[in-house]
């Protein structure tokens, strides 16, 4: 038994490293993409000579041999600096990779993992479709198997798709509907998609609140055509397989929403002592210190909850409740530090020039997605035992 919630030398270290790289690589030169929502190449590919989206992976498949803790904390560390650079890793992990690794074949492993852990291609997943989101099971998609070709025949709309666009992103897996069930359900398949596929088209990227620097399109397949071999794990389990990938991202997206919420923190005490205000720095008033003191306890006990989320899922114990716990909680407070920051920041904080109010426009998706606030709420009042 360990009640220690304190990092290890290892993971440690990881952390330094990336809290690091986050300071002198990304903070100097993240403004300028997010200003143009241009995505950062540069700060990426560095991002992956890192290891960074090898992390989690065994050193077989290409990766660094660590573990889905490993990635949270490289996730917190970024988050406190800049959101678009942590979901392009976040998403390229946890959505483009981790189901490959997960429920792919040999070949399927042998074929994606390696480029995908050294950051050298993106992946994505798309199961968000312009009439469902949370009721994921309502997806329209379509993928019909051509017995003469052997080939998926896949139609149908994705939308708000992360790395589904960039020039290195190499596929995207998608959900579809394979068949139907006698009670007319539908039966839902996951199907891996390569960029560049004829009747596959990506569109031009939305124009976003926030995660400016990150890509986010609009995906749309007429009779896109992939080998029958391209099914990602078992015919009619895709849904079920995105489930888990799911209860697994919303840890990752609780450490990221803990970093947003710290890097809240950090900018609002080096303003707090900074600016001056009726003779005096602005954090000698006790109104301006109780928010700072309350931002630090909130980002606190979200890194708590992260971590047990975490350590249960690494320990092979149920954690469905502890990741939407995590995620509500994390999503939740990070929104209301941003508020906060904002506000210590005065005037400056309406600035995009200023961190804080790029944290302001980034926190609001983190009660959205990858499970709504709402969505969370449903899924700790079911492991409650409450239904109807
Ligand atoms: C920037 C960005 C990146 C994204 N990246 C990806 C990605 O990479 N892959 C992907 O597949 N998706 C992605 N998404 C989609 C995201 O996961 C969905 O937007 C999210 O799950 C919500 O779905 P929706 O937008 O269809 O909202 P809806 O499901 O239509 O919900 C609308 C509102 O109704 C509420 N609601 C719905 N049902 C209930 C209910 N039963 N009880 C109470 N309230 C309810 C919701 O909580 C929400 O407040 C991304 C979205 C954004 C904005």
């Amino acid at each position: 038994m360990s009640i220690d919630h304190r990092l290890d030398g290892e993971y440690e270290e990881l952390r330094r490293t990336v809290e690091q790289f986050a300071h002198d690589v990304v903070a100097p030169k993240i403004g300028e993409f997010y200003e143009h929502d241009e995505f950062p190449y540069e700060i990426v590919r560095e991002m992956g000579r890192m290891g960074l989206f090898g992390l989690p992976f065994p050193e077989e498949c290409g990766g660094m041999g660590g573990d889905y803790f490993a990635l949270c904390l490289a996730l917190e560390e970024l988050a406190r600096v800049d959101s678009s650079v942590a979901i392009t890793l976040e998403a390229g992990v946890s959505l483009g990779a981790m189901p490959i690794h997960r429920f792919g074949t040999e070949e399927q492993k042998r074929t994606w993992l390696p480029k995908l852990c050294s950051g050298e291609m993106l992946g994505a997943f798309g199961l968000t479709e312009p009439e469902c989101g949370s009721d994921a099971g309502g997806t329209r998609t379509t993928a019909r198997l051509d017995p003469e070709t052997d080939e998926w025949v896949i139609n149908g709309t994705k939308c708000f798709i992360t790395n589904s666009g960039t020039d290195i992103t190499g596929l995207v897996t998608v959900t579809a509907v394979t068949d139907r069930a006698e009670d007319g359900r539908p039966v839902i398949s996951s199907i891996i998609v390569p960029s560049g596929t004829p009747g596959f088209t990506v569109s031009k990227k939305y124009s976003k609140v926030g995660w400016n620097a990150s890509d986010t399109r609009e995906l749309s397949f007429s009779d896109c055509r992939v080998p029958a071999a391209n099914l990602l794990g078992e015919l009619g389990r895709g849904y079920a397989q995105f489930l888990r990938i799911l209860d697994e991202g919303r840890i990752a997206i609780s450490a990221l929403s803990t970093g947003l919420a710290q890097g809240c923190v950090d900018e609002s005490l080096r303003y707090a002592k900074e600016r001056e205000a009726f003779g005096r720095p602005i954090g000698a008033n006790q109104a301006i210190q109780f928010k700072i003191a309350d931002m630090e306890m909130r980002a606190h006990t979200a890194r708590l909850a992260w971590r047990d989320a975490a350590s249960r899922m690494l320990h092979g114990e149920p954690f469905k409740k502890e990741a939407a716990l995590a995620k509500l909680y994390s999503s939740e407070i990070a929104v209301t530090s941003a508020r906060e920051a904002t506000q210590i920041h005065g005037g400056y904080g309406f600035m995009n020039e200023y961190p804080v109010a790029r944290m302001w426009r980034d926190s609001k998706i983190l009660e959205i997605g990858e499970g709504t606030s709402e969505v969370q709420r449903m899924l700790i009042a079911r492991e409650l035992g409450l239904t109807g």
